[in-house]
């Protein structure tokens, strides 16, 4: 049985359920990654869409991303917490942000992105596999 994990926004306006393991989990160290989160990299995980259940009123903002897809971040009107991303090149998965789960420390990041925008400071685990940008599928 997949484990059943929960997450909010930092205020508790949008709260939301995940229902099965993710499918992939990792840090990125885009530029966009560090505006959203204002630190050094997002910590983010791969779900299948028809798995997660959002209650609550979340605003969207798009954007086009270095491979031409159209990008859309979710993130609570109020307190502002990302609470997760999606991209028209893979519409069948949502990108839940992983640091807005009520235990992050139930899932295990397996890889590092965009090393090559990361900052010098922001150190991995160097025993995750590193991409110096996307992953290429
Ligand atoms: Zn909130
Ligand atoms: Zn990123």
């Amino acid at each position: 049985m997949p484990e059943q994990r929960k997450g909010s926004c930092q205020c508790g306006a949008v709260t939301y359920s995940v229902a099965v393991d993710p499918l992939w989990v990792g840090h990125c160290q885009c530029t966009n990654c560090q505006k959203f989160t204002g630190a050094g990299h997002a910590t983010n995980m791969v779900v299948p869409r028809e798995a997660v259940a959002v209650q609550g009123e979340l605003k969207t903002y798009s954007y086009e991303a270095d491979s031409g897809n159209h990008m859309k971040r979710h993130f609570c009107p109020t307190c502002g917490s990302p609470v997760y991303g999606e991209s028209s090149g893979n519409e069948s998965v949502v990108v839940i942000r992983v640091g807005t789960l009520d235990d992050p420390a139930s899932v295990t990041p397996q890889a590092v992105i965009y090393t090559e925008r990361g900052c010098s400071w922001d150190t991995m685990d160097p025993a995750l596999q590193s991409f110096p940008g996307m992953i290429k599928r």
